[in-house]
């Protein structure tokens, strides 16, 4: 998505607002610090015509946490937390497209962690109903930030910054997303979603301590493949191991699973037997053709049945 879309409204002190309206102001920390934590969510029409969000309650709780670390007040309830995106998507759902979803905490008010202040701000953006296609994957020279300056754990914007410019780095060799190394030189995640690497039958994927964030989707990941049979290691990773790899995939709850068809300009092979039998299973969850216990699904009241 080049552009990002303008929908007809997004929710704003806590009510809809018309899209044009809803600014914030250049003084507050926001805009002068870059000050606020997010998280994104996709929802998924079902085969019953319903519309359902995934794993809402756990966005819930790591948006809380990325505050709690950046000390910025969240008081919102789960309820009044889904009903604000219950209401952004009920005014915005269209029967032919699924939907992501921004939820963000803007700090309005405060000056350097005095009195502050925050909004819970919705945007939602339609996405097509299709697989996701497979992608040449390179490697930054950026790299993450260590824990103690600015956590991966924390799910804030200023954090994509570094993702902003790997992205930017990796564009004129054709590269459509990259893999952030961290300050030691280890595989940490890419620009917006974790690695999942295989070799042999098995799964690997560096824990969050690594320089990744605590994905919602890489948890789900895990428990489809040991249902799956197919083993699942959380440890760290070299540069060289990547490189070697048999299979390469993304994961994250906009990327879903995709899956790399080259790494810095080497080619996979063609078939990801494993990644691929694990993409096809994660999409049949989270459409509902085929449930499964990982993937939580919300159902939204104010979406009109698509039947
Ligand atoms: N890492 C980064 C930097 C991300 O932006 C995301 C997407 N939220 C992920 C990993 C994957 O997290 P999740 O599976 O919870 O979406």
């Amino acid at each position: 998505m080049a552009q990002l879309q303008r929908p007809t409204f997004a929710f704003m002190n806590r009510r809809l607002v018309p899209w044009d309206e809803a600014t914030l102001h250049i003084g507050c920390e926001a805009s002068i610090r870059g000050l606020n934590v997010f998280e994104g969510l996709k929802g998924y029409w079902q085969t019953d015509g319903r519309f359902k969000v995934v794993m809402v309650r756990q966005h819930y709780e790591r948006l809380k946490r990325s505050a709690r670390l950046l000390h910025i007040p969240f008081e919102s309830s789960f309820e009044e937390y889904l009903g604000a995106i219950d209401q952004l998507i009920g005014a915005l759902a269209n029967p032919e497209k699924d939907m992501w979803a921004r939820t963000t905490l803007f700090v309005t008010d405060g000056h350097w962690g005095e009195n502050t202040v925050s909004d819970l701000v919705v945007t939602a953006y339609h996405q097509e109903k299709k697989l996701p296609s497979a992608i040449r994957l390179g490697m930054s020279t950026w790299r993450r930030s260590s824990d103690v300056a600015l956590s991966a754990r924390i799910k804030t914007g200023s954090n994509y910054q570094v993702s902003r410019l790997a992205r930017i780095e990796g564009r004129p060799s054709g590269y459509e997303d990259m893999v952030l190394l961290n300050q030691s030189g280890r595989v940490a995640e890419a620009t917006g979603s974790c690695v999942l690497m295989v070799r042999g039958e098995t799964v690997f994927t560096p824990p969050a301590t690594e320089g990744a964030l605590e994905s919602i989707t890489l948890d789900i990941v895990e428990w489809l493949a040991q249902s799956m049979n197919v083993k699942f290691v959380r440890r760290p990773i070299d540069r060289t191991e990547l490189l070697i790899a048999d299979e390469i995939g993304l994961c994250g709850t906009l990327c879903e699973i995709t899956l790399a068809s080259s790494i810095e300009g080497l080619p996979l092979s063609e078939k990801s037997p494993i990644l691929g039998a694990i993409q096809q299973r994660y999409f049949e969850a989270v459409r509902g053709t085929n449930p499964h216990p990982a993937v939580d699904l919300t159902v939204l009241p104010s979406v009109k049945s698509a039947r």
